[in-house]
């Protein structure tokens, strides 16, 4: 695509990376067709190929209204579009900056600005984060039943080992999982405990940035990894851990994104390539074990059926697309076939509180796919993901992890 960037941006960082972008794209429209949004509204401006000719316009100096500023705030950034786009378009980064400039040009509503400056504050935070949601539990009974689905019961974390092999990995507790799913880190830790794995998590460390980066905060996001980074580094300088496990899908994105975030900082660059080349979702790291794994399973476990959601962070964002159905399968259990699978649960971070209705059309899709194949289970890898899938099931939704933390150790 030819393109003639106006005066306001063709000589900035923005402009130059999302000049490269946009002339990859072919306007083939393969991509439409993979798209949640333009499958719900049918609108071409709701599709990829519809937002980047908005971001095109708008960088070549069209008029930008609230209208270009809705059609990109309606985007999940779910990275669907890439998958299946032939000519390699790096759709997510090029709207993440396409939402830069338009929130430049375009000033939202004050409500709008005050809650997505609290979701900033509060779920990037951990300790404010879960001081709300022990709040939240105790008044669970009080609240709408839109709320309290956000507030999900309390889940034991159970037993963390103690750290006593020679093999040590770190994790990322980050800022809602362990209030939301404490059991998920423990259940990690239990999991490689049993084949000589350690995993220890670094005072310090906190939200992966992806919160702030995705509500268009990139120096806050930056912050957060420079924070992050520091807390770790010591450990990895000292070679006392082998890899950094991230058990919420989308943490890991961001986490591994650390090394082009921090491309041109001076004092972090190095040390962000460091931590992204050693960043691995727990489904790399137990896909590398697998023998050893299944040296441990108990042998008279029955098979059990279970619906696997593949986050797309994990899908469309990481490219992980078999290792965690790989594990599930050695480990005995039934993996259901699950139409649609590339599509999006609709909770995409904070999307399921800023876009509530399109969120709720894509959780009842999602879980109709899922239950197509009667799986009594269901599985998935991200926090966000789980929280908002189990609030519109009976169904338990779980991180894979627990699931296979039960079938090893009860
Ligand atoms: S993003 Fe890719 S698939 Fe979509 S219109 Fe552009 S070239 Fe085609
Ligand atoms: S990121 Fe997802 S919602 Fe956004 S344009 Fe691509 S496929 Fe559509």
């Amino acid at each position: 695509m030819q393109t003639q960037l106006a005066e306001f941006i063709k000589d900035t960082d923005i402009g130059r990376e999302a000049d490269a972008i946009l002339r990859k794209c072919v306007h083939c429209g393969f991509c439409t067709a993979t798209c949640p949004t333009y499958q719900l509204l049918g609108d071409e401006l709701d599709g990829p190929r519809g937002r980047i000719y908005l971001i095109k316009q708008m960088l070549e100096g069209a008029p930008v209204t609230e209208k270009t500023q809705l059609h990109l705030d309606r985007c999940l950034t779910c990275r669907s579009c890439e998958s299946t786009c032939p000519s390699g378009v790096a759709y997510g980064r090029l709207v993440d900056l396409g939402r830069v400039v338009v929130d430049q040009k375009v000033k939202r509503p004050l409500a709008t600005r005050t809650v997505r400056w609290a979701l900033r504050e509060l779920v990037s935070r951990p300790k404010v984060f879960g001081a709300a949601m022990a709040m939240g539990r105790m008044a669970r009974p009080l609240l709408p039943a839109a709320l309290k689905e956000k507030v999900p019961p309390q889940r034991a974390a159970g037993l963390w080992p103690q750290a006593k092999h020679s093999r040590r990995m770190l994790a990322l507790a980050g800022c809602a999982q362990p209030a939301m799913m404490p059991s998920v880190n423990a259940a990690t830790a239990r999991v490689l405990d049993t084949i000589g794995i350690s995993l220890v998590e670094a005072s310090g460390a906190g939200c992966c940035g992806a919160v702030r980066h995705h509500l268009d905060d990139h120096a806050g996001s930056q912050a957060d990894a420079k924070r992050n980074i520091d807390a770790w580094w010591p450990l990895i300088e000292r070679s006392e851990v082998e890899a950094l496990v991230m058990t919420a899908s989308a943490c890991g994105l961001q986490v591994k994104d650390y090394a082009h975030l921090l491309r041109d900082d001076v004092a972090y660059a190095e040390k962000a390539a460091g931590v992204s080349a050693m960043t691995k979702d727990v489904g790399e790291v137990i896909a590398a074990e697998l023998q050893a794994i299944q040296a441990r399973l108990p042998k008279d476990a029955p098979p059990r059926q279970i619906a696997f959601h593949a986050p797309c962070t994990l899908q469309h964002g990481q490219k992980l697309k078999t290792q965690v159905e790989a594990v599930l399968l050695a480990a005995g259990f039934e993996l259901t076939t699950v139409p649609d699978a590339h599509l999006c649960c609709g909770s995409a971070g904070t999307y399921s509180i800023l876009q509530p209705e399109l969120s709720m059309q894509l959780r009842e899709r999602k879980l109709a796919a899922l239950s197509a194949g009667g799986a009594k289970a269901i599985a998935s890898a991200n926090v966000g993901c789980i929280s908002h899938l189990a609030g519109g099931t009976d169904t338990p939704v779980r991180h894979w992890i627990e699931w296979l933390d039960e079938r090893l150790n009860g």
